[in-house]
């Protein structure tokens, strides 16, 4: 429809933006040298926390077939940095896979994450010019959902990750611009979000990396696999549609991890041309 143009960022050789693809690979193959330390089951319309160390690995799978996840991450010591899904979407893409990185806010700007797997990596892009694992929406929430058809509903993703992050000491104010996992979305001809079924079947995963300390929040997204429209004049509840995903944390034989250092923040030192006069 329209010609390719070169995307803006591109790597400089070492920095934090040229992935060693060869340390992540051997993540990936090296399947003798793990040990799942935990698997828990996320139900319908609910919201899951979960931390994980710098160089262990975690997966979010769907256990029972397609079902959408809206994931959130943070610094595990410092809420402030979180995901940053726009400067994300420049660096790695409006949708994500192996080798991508979900980078941090300012000031912090470096890799929370490394996506190590992925299952539906060949998804590819598809005849709507659809793509998986989203970063180009946010999570549904209960106040546009008002907005939109005047009732109120508790089992947004955005209530789902606030009830789950409770816990951890974070409130709806540190709920922010998710990763959509096995959702496959796009831009339609008028520029328009478009959300399409979920393709994931049972036994599909998305496999990460910590790079630092990480919180984690998951929340099964009440639309389900999004085959039926939340929204508009064929809306109906999904609820018929809603499956179960699966969390697991892995840790890594530390002979993988020789030469791996966790990532500093940039290191701008914050003084925006500022100088102080005596
Ligand atoms: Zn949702």
């Amino acid at each position: 429809m329209y010609k390719d143009y070169p995307s803006a960022y591109q790597p400089s050789e070492g920095s934090l933006f040229d992935v060693n693809k060869d340390f992540y690979d051997l993540i990936r193959t090296t399947t003798n040298a793990r040990t799942r330390v935990s698997q828990v089951e996320v139900p319908i319309r609910s919201g899951y926390a979960w931390k994980v160390n710098a160089g262990q690995v975690f997966r979010v799978t769907a256990p029972h077939g397609p079902q959408v996840g809206d994931f959130n991450i943070w610094n595990a010591h410092d809420p402030r940095e979180r995901l940053w899904a726009s400067r994300t979407r420049q660096l790695q893409g409006s949708h994500v896979s192996i080798y991508d990185r979900l980078w941090s806010t300012l000031p912090f700007m470096r890799p929370l994450v490394t996506i190590t797997d992925d299952s539906l990596k060949d998804y590819g892009i598809d005849e709507h010019g659809g793509r998986i694992h989203d970063l180009l929406g946010t999570r549904c929430d209960p106040y546009i959902n008002r907005i939109l058809t005047g009732q109120d509903f508790n089992h947004h993703c955005h209530s789902n990750l606030t009830r789950a992050v409770l816990p951890h000491g974070l409130t709806e104010f540190d709920v922010h611009d998710v990763l959509n996992i096995f959702q496959v979305t796009g831009l339609n001809h008028d520029s328009k979000y478009f959300m399409k079924a979920c393709p994931a079947q049972q036994g599909d995963y998305l496999e990460f990396f910590a790079e630092i300390d990480v919180l984690c929040a998951l929340s099964t997204c009440p639309g389900g696999d999004l085959s039926l429209p939340m929204w508009g004049p064929e809306a109906q509840d999904p609820l018929s549609v809603c499956k179960p995903l699966g969390v697991e944390v892995f840790d890594l034989d530390p002979q993988l991890l020789k030469g791996w250092t966790s990532p500093e923040c940039s290191p701008y030192a914050g003084q925006h041309g500022l100088t102080l006069k005596d």
